[in-house]
Formats: structure tokens, sequence, C-alpha cells
């Protein structure tokens, strides 16, 4: 993993020195309706340094799924170019996608999307099974990646025995176990209330410090406000891309938010 915290990295500006993780050029997605066509992206030309933490904003039905979903290989464009990694994705066949994706993206979803029989431990070794790493070896980053998380102590408990934020935080492990380029988070304190999105935000902030790419789609403003840039959609366009010059850091919101209530951050 990657270290923005040493010197010569933090001397430079961060978007002008890192090599583009994402570069779309002329995206377009259609998709096909009976005899209708719905244009859901139309030529995005977005460029990603490794390293940032961009929100992708947007009303609905402006594109930001069909975005991620393109981002994340799990779908092909209708035309235009994606180069993910240095590695040119939009040709691929999905079998190519696939093998892509299990190396490169870290998803993070609205509904966590954990398997209820399985407790944490085994729900975030789960890519590394598929990836075929030997069992000992699956055990211990699944370890480290919930410790990242700060769930260490629930490691053995299920889904339904965990509060929401829980889920998610298990999500964002699952997320991490493979140290993928990039993670993608579509609207992942969406079902959360305001003091537990603040605590994902934290981590993800937390994350993003490490060197990890973050993409996360967001309607919420509030939320954008923790990101360092804020890409916008309108109809499938991008109608405004700009770096957010007033980042907000969510662990200072939350030591403010629990001295308040003499609670202790993490
Ligand atoms: P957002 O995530 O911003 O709400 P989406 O990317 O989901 O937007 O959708 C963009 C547009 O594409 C919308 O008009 C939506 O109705 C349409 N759309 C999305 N998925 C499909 C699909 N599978 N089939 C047909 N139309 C779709
Ligand atoms: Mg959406």
């Amino acid at each position: 993993m990657e270290n923005r915290e040493n010197g010569s990295a933090a001397a430079r500006p961060a978007r002008a020195a890192a090599p583009a993780i994402i570069r779309t050029h002329n995206l377009c997605k259609n998709y096909y309706l009976g005899r209708n066509v719905v244009p859901a992206l139309r030529n995005v030309n977005i460029e990603v340094a490794r390293g940032e933490f961009v929100a992708v904003m947007g009303p609905s039905g402006s594109g930001k799924s069909t975005l991620m979903n393109l981002l994340g290989c799990l779908d092909r464009p209708t035309s235009g170019s994606y180069i993910l990694d240095g590695i040119p994705v939009s040709q691929m066949s999905t079998n190519e996608l696939a093998d892509i994706r299990n190396q490169k993206i870290g998803f993070i979803f609205q509904g966590f999307n954990l398997l209820p029989r399985m407790t944490a431990q085994e729900n975030v070794e789960l890519p590394l099974v598929y990836s075929g790493i030997p069992s000992a070896e699956r055990r211990q980053r699944a370890t480290q990646a919930l410790a990242m998380v700060g769930l260490s102590s629930r490691a053995s408990h299920r889904p339904t025995e965990l509060s929401g934020g829980q889920q998610q935080r298990v999500a964002i492990a699952r997320a991490l176990v493979t140290q993928p380029a990039i993670v993608l988070a579509d609207e992942p304190t969406g079902s959360l209330d305001s003091h537990t999105s603040l605590e994902i935000m934290m981590i993800l902030q937390r994350l993003n410090a490490r060197g990890i790419t973050v993409v996360l789609v967001t309607h919420d403003a509030g939320i954008a406000s923790y990101c360092q840039r804020q890409i916008k959609f309108r109809d499938g366009m991008v109608i405004q891309d700009s770096m957010n010059q007033n980042q907000v850091m969510a662990r200072e919101q939350l030591l403010q938010q629990n001295q308040q209530k003499k609670q202790v951050v993490l």
C-alpha cells in the first residue's frame, strides 16, 4: 500500500503528480428499452489520480450508478474508452472483466450485501476464497482488515448481531481485503443515521489517508463535504468537476460531538 504521508509525496500537488488510476474518454452508455434508447451516460471524460477521494454527485437518474458499474467493470460502455490503472478495459470480455474486477476493485453498497449465515470474519474472507488464497493467509488478512475498521472484537458475529454501522464496517473490510487499487462506494451511508454516517466517513477518510483511492456516490452535499473533489452529474453528463477547498474531517467532528457527550472516539 502506498503511503501518502511521506515527505516527497506530500510536497507535490496530489493531482498533478500521481498517475491516473481512472481515465475515461467520451464514455457513453445507452440502455435499450424496446424501441426507446435511454442515454444514461453521455461523453463522460474523467481522470482520477491515485490517492484521491472523489464524490460523484447528482440527482436520481443522472447516471451515477451507471458510471460506478462501468468504473467497477460490472458492465461495458456502449462507446468510449476506460483505462483502469493503465489497463484498457472497455473492450474486454466478461471473463476478463471479472478477473480485473477481483484484482483491482473493492465495492461498498448502500445495503451492505453481507451473507447472513456467515460471520463477519467469513464475510471478509470470501473475496480471498474466490481468488484461491490459502486459508491461513485468508484468516490473517481478514483479521487485519477487520482491525482497520475497528471491528476486531466482532469477528465471530453474524450480520444480524451487528448494528447497521457495524455491518457497513464489515463490508468496508471485505472491500479492502483484496488490497484493491480503488474502492467504489455507491451511497454507502444511504441507510444509516447521521452519527453512524459520520463514523463511516471517518473510516473512509482514514483509508484514504493511507493512500487508497475512493470514489463515492452520494446525492447528499453533507456527505460530499468529506471528500476532496466533487464531480456533479446531470442527465448523464458531467456539469461540474471541482476540488473541495473546505474538506471537512469527520474525526474532528466526531471528537467535538463526543466531547459534548463525554464519549470516546475510536
Ligand atoms: P442514478 O444512480 O444517478 O440514480 P442511474 O445510473 O441508475 O442513475 O440511471 C441513469 C438513467 O439510466 C436513468 O434514466 C435510469 O432510468 C436509466 N437506467 C438505469 N439502469 C437501467 C437499466 N438497467 N435499463 C434501462 N434503463 C436504465
Ligand atoms: Mg444510483
